[in-house]
């Protein structure tokens, strides 16, 4: 080669490599590649085919001195190299024929047709072909130098794929971590927020942009902690971690998060360390699990044993006091105290009746998130005086009837509805002293009925009249511990009031009593 040539021949490597280190994007050196080997080769058209890396079909992408209308149908030449390539491998002779043919296609006058495969790693990755107008031999040193130009550019599209593959996985990564239910955050060594997915904005209130940065103990704040955080890992070494599970390296903490916005929430974290090859700790990725309403549900089962068991006991061991008084057969009882007795023995076993019958409401409410209702014309002010009538001989609290006139039948399941004014009037019967007076009332609109019970009682301090309605709740006072309940007569009020579409609500003054409303619609 002649030196000018040489040197030329030098330029154009160096470009090409310096485009390929500055990452151009890869037409552009594809473009640069195919000019400098027309450049050097003295060719008048050229063609960059890349074969596609599922199913290994040619196409055009990069050409010179082709008009663009041309490319479907060069595209499909390209195509009828597949089928040999398939077969092993294409010989020099059916190459030469296609080339000719794209030639052809191009412009008849196109003499000669130089091609090399662009190989990465023993990986065929395209064609570089240089079509010459006139015919003359293609030497060695032709051949090294479109080889030198094709080696360039398969290095090119091998960084290309690359590149495609890691973004590819990259964003596979993304969305796994931004569509996972668990809240995850990836920290620095020096414990600052590197990175935080939705869930994790969700469960603490922190939006990313604001927690990014951020040392790890601005972010999460403890309310309760109940073993010690990851400054303890770093202490010790990841390696002396133990988990629950048994498995190491990993650490798992729990305790109660108090959110940006104030209200606290019970959550688990587990850490993991990245580590870099030479065991450098690059950063660490925590998964935060909110676990408040499991929490809830273990704090409400034990609720429900210690309730269930106190209320199932007490009847008992009054029936079976009763009863074993009455059978002792040493004493002659005169048939007034049986009366009395039985009536007693009669009074518990309906108590539990009722319970069980609550308890076994209360569960398929909870299964089947509704309740089945025997929708009929329902007469509220009726089922309203009856059950003032039953309750009155077992308390001397004065009730108060206080219905609308023409108060409506509303549609509605009659034995329901009496569950629920019954056990709201038994628990201002319950929780209002004896001789203050409870008042049972209806209204109506076009719309709806409203009933109401209201009593002279203790009320219900502000922050738990939300949670009364909630399942086993009871108010922890004096009062309602010197009561039998279960805490779940309003859960099943609300339930039944829902479940017409209707809804449930109190007002309530702490000393100066509490009124239960319920209002249902009336079509
Ligand atoms: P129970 O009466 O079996 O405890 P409820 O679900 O009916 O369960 O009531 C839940 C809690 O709400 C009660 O334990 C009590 O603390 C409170 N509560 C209900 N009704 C009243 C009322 N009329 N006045 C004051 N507190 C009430």
């Amino acid at each position: 080669m002649r030196p000018d040539l040489r040197t030329q021949q030098r330029d154009f490597l160096l470009e090409i490599s310096r485009a390929i280190t500055a990452q151009l994007d890869l037409s552009e050196v594809l473009r640069r590649v195919l000019h400098a080997s027309l450049v050097m080769l003295a060719g008048r058209v050229g063609i960059v085919a890349l074969s596609d890396k599922h199913d290994g079909a040619f196409s055009v992408r990069a050409y010179s001195g082709i008009a663009a209308d041309d490319l479907p149908q060069l595209n499909g030449k390209l195509q009828e190299l597949m089928q040999p390539q398939e077969e092993g491998g294409f010989s020099r002779e059916f190459l030469n024929s296609k080339l000719r043919e794209m030639a052809d296609l191009v412009d008849p006058r196109l003499a000669q047709s130089i091609a090399m495969p662009l190989v990465f790693a023993r990986n065929p990755l395209g064609l570089l072909i240089v079509f010459r107008s006139y015919q003359t031999s293609i030497t060695q040193e032709d051949l090294k130098t479109l080889q030198s130009f094709a080696d360039q550019a398969a290095i090119a599209v091998n960084n290309a794929q690359l590149y495609g593959e890691i973004n590819q996985e990259h964003q596979r990564l993304e969305a796994i971590l931004n569509n996972s239910g668990d809240g995850v955050f990836i920290l620095n060594p020096d414990l600052s927020f590197q990175r935080v997915n939705q869930a994790f904005e969700r469960i603490t209130g922190w939006r990313r942009e604001d927690a990014i940065g951020l040392p790890k103990n601005d972010v999460i704040v403890w309310d309760a902690l109940e073993s010690p955080d990851i400054e303890v890992a770093l202490e010790r070494g990841w390696a002396q971690l133990e988990t629950a599970d048994g498995a190491s390296n990993t650490l798992y903490v729990e305790g109660d998060l108090k959110r940006r916005d104030g209200m606290t929430l019970s959550i688990g974290i587990t850490y993991a360390p990245l580590l870099t090859a030479d065991g450098r700790l690059e950063s660490i990725i925590a998964n935060v699990r909110d676990i408040t309403s499991f929490r809830k549900t273990q704090e409400m089962q034990s609720v429900f044993i210690s309730t269930v068991h106190h209320e199932l006991r007490t009847p008992i061991a009054i029936i079976k006091g009763y009863a074993s008084t009455l059978g002792r057969d040493d004493v002659e009882w005169d048939s007034q105290v049986i009366r009395e007795n039985v009536a007693i023995i009669e009074d518990e076993a309906d108590r539990l009746t009722d319970l069980v019958e609550d308890l076994l409401t209360a569960s398929k409410i909870q299964a089947a998130r509704d309740l089945r209702l025997n929708i009929a014309d329902t007469n509220l002010r009726l089922i309203a005086a009856r059950s003032v009538a039953r309750l009155e001989s077992q308390t001397k609290h004065p009730i108060v009837l206080s219905f609308a006139d023409n108060f409506p039948l509303i549609p509605g399941d009659e034995i329901r509805l009496r569950q629920v004014i019954e056990n709201l009037l038994t628990n201002a019967i319950k929780y209002a002293p004896e001789d203050t007076t409870i008042t049972l009332g209806g209204r109506f609109t076009e719309k709806s009925v409203t009933v109401f019970v209201r009593d002279e009682g203790a009320g219900i301090p502000k922050d738990e009249i939300d949670k009364v309605f909630e399942r086993f709740y009871r108010v922890d006072d004096q009062l309602t511990s010197r009561t039998h309940g279960t805490g779940l007569g309003l859960y099943l009020v609300k339930a039944v009031v829902e479940a017409h579409g209707g809804e449930i609500s109190v007002k309530s003054m702490v000393g100066s009593g509490s009124t239960f409303f319920f209002t249902l619609p009336r079509d």
